[in-house]
């Protein structure tokens, strides 16, 4: 990173900080006119593009991309679009009687210049998804997407010059150094979608302006299915789950905790499914992704090369090739618990399944990990989906599904912990963007003037009422 660069990124940051309190004081149609051009731009102008660039980066089906990035981003909007009037408006509060004389609300203002740092798994949908936040909740942002889907980036740094001034929103394209350097400069709010070993490094980078942060993070997330569980509907969408975006996803299940009685019935129906939704050869199948890049797809092998060193059974897929990036769908049990699989985020499509006797045991298991940022649970015992959920802490969970709480905007989304810190969509992510400024208004004469010095004895009495009355 060169000294004239990093000068350009603050001088960059300069001018958003300038521009702050301009943008802050934005009418609420004057965000929505910004969040309609948004629309527009996704939705008719690039949309083509889009599933264009998906394709060539991540060979997602045009079915998916349409599903999973345009839908969801227009989804986000419209749902905004709805509320946001209301969440603009002062919210207003009960006074106590001690306070007599005056009266409270808050506000949600923006934060100031923010900074949105993306991943490459859901290019569009997770740099434009708080984008949207950011531009409802009224503040400037630099965006640094991910330098691993390329097509992707660049659409977006197109769109976002099309659509705003630099000194409002700009994107800065580039790979770790770039945020690095963005990470030293004083941003208000930094939210960062990615790895939990990444997140550690942007919270430490952002103490040091005591910078506020979200952290969108990733990690293991379990499936718990128990012997009441319909096995046929449960494998169907774990399959779904599992192998979209060729199990590239943050909320994607991780490993599966099976009772052990129905093992057996769960693979057999999990390789029904596989078969149904990708063919005899998913290699051939236009409805299956490829791995993101080569370095992924060999961090990917040495996870199922480190499981056969321990013995492991693959009991579906396996076939995989370098040069296209293909991972077929592979199910892999008998697994020793040091094995990789059952201790690094998989974040591909390989699925580790582990029996139990008794729930408890499963419990322990996801208790042994760090917080997961879903949990899903298959029982048809409410006794059993009370004990995995009171017994458990995840981001999110889905009984009897997987994937689709990230779908609905009225949900917090995001993890706890390791798996992450604050919440985004809808009203959560306009929040994350906004600072709760509480206002108190003096209207008359006020009642806590009775107690201020000189402390005579009958302010001390009138304090001991106060502490017993009011
Ligand atoms: P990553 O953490 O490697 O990279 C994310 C972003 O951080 C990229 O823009 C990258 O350039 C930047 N970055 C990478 N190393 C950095 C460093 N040392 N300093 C500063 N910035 C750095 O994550 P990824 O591989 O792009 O995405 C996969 C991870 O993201 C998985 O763990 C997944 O679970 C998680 N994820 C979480 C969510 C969510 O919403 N919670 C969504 C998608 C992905």
């Amino acid at each position: 990173m060169t000294q004239n660069t990093q000068n350009s990124y603050l001088k960059l940051f300069n001018r958003q900080k300038e521009n702050q309190y301009k943008v802050a004081q934005t009418s609420y149609n004057q965000r929505i006119k910004k969040l309609n051009a948004l629309q527009r731009a996704i939705e008719f102008t690039y949309r083509e593009e889009i599933n264009d660039a998906l394709n060539k980066d991540l060979g997602k089906p045009k079915v998916e991309s349409e599903l999973s990035e345009v839908y969801q981003i227009i989804g986000d909007i419209k749902y905004v679009k709805k509320h946001l009037h209301k969440w603009m408006r002062k919210q207003k509060v009960e006074t106590p009687l001690s306070m007599l004389g005056s009266s409270s609300y808050y506000i949600y203002e923006p934060k100031g210049v923010c900074l949105i740092i993306s991943p490459w798994n859901f290019p569009f949908n997770l740099t434009f998804g708080p984008l949207i936040s950011s531009i409802a909740a009224g503040n400037t942002v630099v965006i640094k997407p991910s330098e691993m889907t390329p097509h992707s980036s660049a659409l977006m740094a197109t769109i976002i010059k099309d659509l705003f001034d630099e000194d409002e929103v700009a994107l800065v394209e580039g790979e770790v150094e770039v945020s690095t350097a963005l990470l030293k400069l004083p941003f208000n709010h930094i939210f960062f979608t990615g790895s939990p070993n990444v997140g550690k490094i942007v919270m430490t980078a952002a103490a040091n302006h005591l910078a506020s942060v979200t952290l969108e993070l990733g990690g293991k997330s379990p499936t718990i299915i128990d012997k009441t569980a319909n096995i046929k509907k449960a494998t169907k969408k774990i399959v779904w789950g599992k192998f979209l975006n060729a199990g590239q996803i943050c909320v994607s299940p991780d490993y599966i905790l099976i009772e052990e009685g129905v093992k057996e019935e769960f693979i057999n129906s999990c390789k029904t499914w596989i078969k149904h939704f990708y063919s005899n050869e998913p290699k051939q199948s236009e409805s299956y992704a490829r791995i993101v890049t080569p370095k992924h797809f060999d961090r990917l092998l040495s996870y199922l090369e480190n499981a056969k060193s321990l013995n492991a059974n693959i009991v579906a897929g396996g076939e995989h090739d370098k040069a296209s990036k293909f991972i077929a769908p592979t199910i892999v049990t008998d697994l020793d618990k040091e094995a990789s699989l059952l201790n690094e985020e998989i974040f591909g499509p390989i699925m580790p399944i582990i029996s139990y006797k008794k729930l408890e045991e499963a419990i322990d298991f996801v208790n042994s990990k760090e917080r997961p940022l879903a949990l899903y649970v298959y029982s048809k015992s409410k006794t059993n989906i009370k004990k995995v959920i009171s017994n458990t802490r995840a981001g999110g969970t889905c009984i009897n599904n997987n994937v689709i709480h990230y779908a609905n905007h009225n949900l917090p989304f995001g993890g706890t912990n390791n798996s992450g810190i604050g919440k985004s969509h809808g009203f959560f992510g306009f929040k994350a963007f906004s600072n709760e400024r509480a206002v108190v208004k003096q209207h008359f004469f006020g009642a806590t003037e009775f107690l201020f010095p000189p402390y005579t004895s009958f302010k001390e009495k009138i304090a001991k009422l106060t502490i017993k009355w009011f």
